[in-house]
């Protein structure tokens, strides 16, 4: 596949303000849950903050098929994290 139609493919399979688990990759969403289920529970932000997270990032625009583009992270797993953050700059959103 020649590099254009392959960025054009990409830019296709983009979703402006979907999380992963709306997504049609069900390999990558099952390996982000694993990532997420694999941090301790200690760590782990309790479920109604993490909801609230989550929906604060559908609001955003910097959210692309479920990355966040400030800073590169996949926010159904940097949501999860407790002592995470919003990463937008001036104006955290979470
Ligand atoms: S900037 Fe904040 S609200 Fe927007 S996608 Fe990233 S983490 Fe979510």
């Amino acid at each position: 596949m020649k590099k254009e139609q392959k960025k054009e493919k990409e830019l296709m399979n983009e979703c402006k303000r979907c999380l992963l688990y709306e997504m049609a990759d069900r390999d990558l969403y099952t390996r982000i849950r694993r990532t997420i289920e694999a941090i301790p529970a200690s760590m782990r932000c309790e479920e109604e903050a993490y909801q609230a997270r989550l929906a604060s990032c559908k609001t955003c625009e910097k959210l692309i098929s479920g990355m966040c583009r400030v800073c590169g992270c996949y926010v159904e797993v940097r949501a999860a994290k407790r002592e995470e953050h919003c990463p937008l700059p001036g104006e955290k959103l979470w």
